[in-house]
């Protein structure tokens, strides 16, 4: 059985305690590697690594750092194959997807902040004939950066590489549920010529070796994303530590379609917001209010698409709807549509597990799944899902809709599809969320503030932000007299 192993030092190492987890390919069902069940003591030894790097990387010139990053960036994409399919195993996620959006994102990542820190500056404030201000910004030092399941190598190295360009030396924990492209990016990022140290990658659960790096004296940041109710333990045990953090949390978007919408571009892109990745994208659109003029339109035209969407082994190019990624969240997914039946629900499309034959017979899948019927206020329109199940529901005025989309714990994004550009910056202007798409969904500039509002998140990442994160300012005041 393949083993994955910790990066600390630059050495590829199984935990101290030797013991294991069982790491499950969700579209077979089965166990096909195992994770090191990593805890304290081996964070310990990786913020030793870190500590002793720091100095020889922060002090290092930033085309140096540069220069490393688009290494990792170009080994990226020389081993975009082996990536994918890493990916898609570990995941369940279609490999076509993985191909087209995970590693090329992972790659553009790196490249990105590459590219980032060399166009950085810093602010200068002058008081006339008085003074001059100008800001230092230095690196933080060792920190941390614990990431979800969902986009494994995306969000992990979305993390990684504005620590590593601003110059920090890093703590990595990626899921314990798809660890295995963190492991193949420990060994490009060695095969890059990065130094032993400045990267420490620790596998093992959240509760073990996340609780671990969060509560660690010496790690003096944390950039997490996950579940609001985790990004709730994280800030209280590292908030009286006065830990800086970046938290990116769940979200339960609105996606709202308005009459005057390309009725076309609505319903194909709501399909993509609905069901990419199954569901399992924090950005994902999962409640679907429709103008009541043309509900029943929407509705069909959607469930149109929906039915030919090929769910199937993961592996197989045809295939739009891959497995869930594991059987605990496949059955947490499916608690949530009886319950959605329970509040009265009416299902139009899925609502159940699909049991395919062959190679994928014992794997997680579920049918993609339309609701309507629902009140905004019931559980399955506020509680994040995280899966490929969707909700529709009429609106017939503005002030109405924005009511019902502002009316969860959550703020991270919403999409709004109309040609009235006023009533589009209206809504931009009243929607409480952190992103808003305007006849589009996932398009994403680096460069913008990415985070959420509400219980969605506290912070931004993306460009400049992350770097502002990631380092911290000193003011300082020269006299002129
Ligand atoms: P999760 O919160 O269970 O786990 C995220 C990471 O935190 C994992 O690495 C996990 O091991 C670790 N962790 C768990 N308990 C911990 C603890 N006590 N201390 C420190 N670390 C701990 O989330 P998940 O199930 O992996 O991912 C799904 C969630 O992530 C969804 O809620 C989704 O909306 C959210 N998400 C948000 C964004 C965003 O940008 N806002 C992006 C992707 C996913």
């Amino acid at each position: 059985m393949d083993k994955i192993l910790n990066y600390i030092n630059g050495e590829f190492i199984e935990s101290l305690d030797k013991s294991w987890i069982n790491n499950v390919d969700p579209s077979i069902g089965k166990v096909y590697s195992l994770i090191p069940d990593s805890e304290d003591k081996d964070i310990e030894q990786a913020v030793q690594s870190a500590e002793l790097a720091f100095d020889n990387w922060s002090n290092s010139t930033i085309d140096y750092r540069s220069k490393i990053l688009n290494n990792i960036a170009k080994l990226i994409l020389t081993n975009m194959e082996d990536l994918a399919r890493a990916e898609s195993i570990d995941n369940g996620k279609p490999l076509r997807l993985a191909k087209k959006i995970d590693i090329p994102r992972a790659a553009k990542n790196m490249a990105f902040f590459a590219s980032a820190i060399k166009h950085d500056s810093s602010e200068s404030h002058q008081m006339n004939n008085i003074a001059i201000n100008y800001t230092l910004r230095k690196p933080i030092g060792v920190v941390g950066c614990i990431s979800p399941w969902n986009l494994p190598l995306y969000l992990f190295t979305w993390k990684i590489a504005p620590a590593l360009a601003a110059g920090n030396t890093v703590i990595a924990k990626p899921s314990e549920v798809t660890p295995m492209t963190a492991y193949l990016f420990s060994k490009i990022c060695k095969e890059a010529g990065l130094p032993d140290g400045v990267l420490n990658i620790v596998h093992g659960y959240g509760g073990k070796v996340g609780a671990a790096i969060t509560k660690h004296p010496k790690i003096k940041a944390i950039s997490f994303t996950g579940g609001t109710a985790t990004g709730k333990e994280i800030a209280k045990v590292a908030a009286p530590l006065f830990k800086k953090m970046s938290l990116e949390l769940g979200g339960k978007n609105p996606n709202i379609v308005f009459a005057d919408c390309d009725f076309e571009k609505a319903v194909s892109t709501s399909v993509l917001s609905s069901f990419s990745n199954q569901g399992q994208i924090c950005l994902c659109g999962s409640r679907i209010y429709i103008e009541r003029k043309i509900y029943d339109k929407f509705k069909e035209a959607f469930l149109k698409k929906v039915k030919k969407l090929v769910v199937q082994d993961p592996l197989s190019e045809s295939t739009q709807i891959g497995a869930l990624v594991s059987e605990d969240h496949m059955n947490k997914v499916l608690q949530h549509i009886k319950v959605a039946k329970e509040e009265g629900g009416v299902i139009l499309h899925g609502g159940e597990r699909i049991l395919l034959s062959g190679r994928c017979e014992n794997g997680f899948f579920v049918s993609p799944t339309v609701i309507e019927g629902l009140p905004h206020n019931c559980r399955t329109n506020q509680e994040e899902i995280f899966g490929p199940v969707v909700t529709l529901s009429p609106f017939d005025k503005e002030d109405e809709v924005i009511e019902y989309a502002n009316g969860t714990q959550y703020g991270l994004s919403s999409t709004v599809w109309t040609k009235d550009l006023a009533k589009a910056n209206k809504m931009a202007q009243e929607l409480k969320a952190g992103i808003v798409w305007i006849n589009c969904w996932l398009v994403r500039d680096l460069r913008t503030p990415f985070g959420g509002v509400k219980n969605s998140g506290v912070g931004r990442e993306g460009g400049y932000y992350a770097l502002q994160f990631f380092t911290e300012p000193t003011n300082v005041c020269i006299s002129l007299n």
